[in-house]
C-alpha cells in the first residue's frame, strides 16, 4: 500500500501541477476574516425582551465574524439572566459541533448545575442545524428564538421540524423573526465579502 502511494503521488502532481499552488493560495486567503462593518450593540438593560436578548446574540456573531468564522451568535436566557453564550467556532477548534448553539447550551448547563433547561429560552441568530436542534430538545428547553430562518438545513421547521417527529419525549415552543433583517444582513455581507477578497487573492 505504501509503495502504490509513492508510485500515484508523482503522478497526482504531474497530472494537475496547478492543485498545489491553488489550494495554498485559498488556504492563505481563508485566514484572514473580511472587515466587519457591522458595529456591536448595546441595548438599554431596563427592558429585557426578545429584542433584547437576541441583540446580545447578535453581538456573539460579530464575534465569529472577528474571528473568521461563520458570523452566528447565541444566548441562553435563565430568569432574566445570561447562562450561556457563544459563537460559531467550527473553523478555530476544527471540530464540526462547535456551533453556536452547541457551545451555548453546554456552558448554561454548567452555570445551573443540571442538563435540564426546562425554563431557559435559547437566542441564536439563524436557525439551528439538525444537530442544534436536537440538542435544545435533549436538554429540554422550554423555548428556542431564531431570527432568520434556514430553508436549506433548518431543523425547527425551516427545511424539517425535529421538534414535530412523532413520539418525541419534549417539544420547545419555537418563535422567529427578532432582529431578522439586522442577522440576514450580517450572514450575507459575511459572505460576500468572504467571495470578493479570495477572488482579490487568486
Ligand atoms: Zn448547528
Amino acid at each position: 500500500m505504501k509503495s502504490l502511494v509513492f508510485f500515484i503521488s508523482p503522478l497526482i502532481v504531474k497530472c494537475f501541477p496547478s492543485s498545489v499552488p491553488l489550494m495554498k493560495s485559498m488556504d492563505q486567503t481563508s485566514k484572514t476574516a473580511p472587515e466587519c462593518p457591522f458595529q456591536k450593540r448595546y441595548p438599554s438593560q431596563l427592558v429585557k425582551d426578545d429584542e433584547f436578548y437576541m441583540t446580545l446574540a447578535y453581538n456573539e456573531a460579530i464575534n465569529a465574524w472577528k474571528a473568521n468564522e461563520v458570523p452566528i451568535g447565541a444566548i441562553v436566557e435563565y430568569g432574566g439572566e445570561i447562562v450561556g453564550k457563544g459563537h460559531n467556532q467550527v473553523e478555530i477548534s476544527k471540530d464540526p459541533t462547535a456551533h453556536a448553539e452547541m457551545l451555548a447550551i453546554t456552558q448554561a448547563s454548567r452555570s445551573i448545575g443540571d442538563w435540564r433547561l426546562n425554563e431557559a429560552t435559547l437566542y441564536v441568530t439563524k436557525e439551528p442545524c439538525p444537530m442544534c436542534s436536537g440538542a435544545a430538545i435533549m436538554s429540554r428547553l422550554k423555548r428556542v428564538l431564531y431570527a432568520v430562518p434556514d430553508p436549506k438545513m433548518g431543523g425547527l421547521g425551516g427545511a424539517f421540524n425535529v421538534n414535530e417527529y412523532p413520539g418525541i419525549n419534549h417539544t420547545c415552543i419555537i418563535n422567529s423573526g427578532v432582529l431578522q433583517d439586522e442577522c440576514t444582513e450580517l450572514l450575507q455581507s459575511f459572505f460576500r465579502l468572504k467571495r470578493e477578497s479570495n477572488n482579490r487573492s487568486i
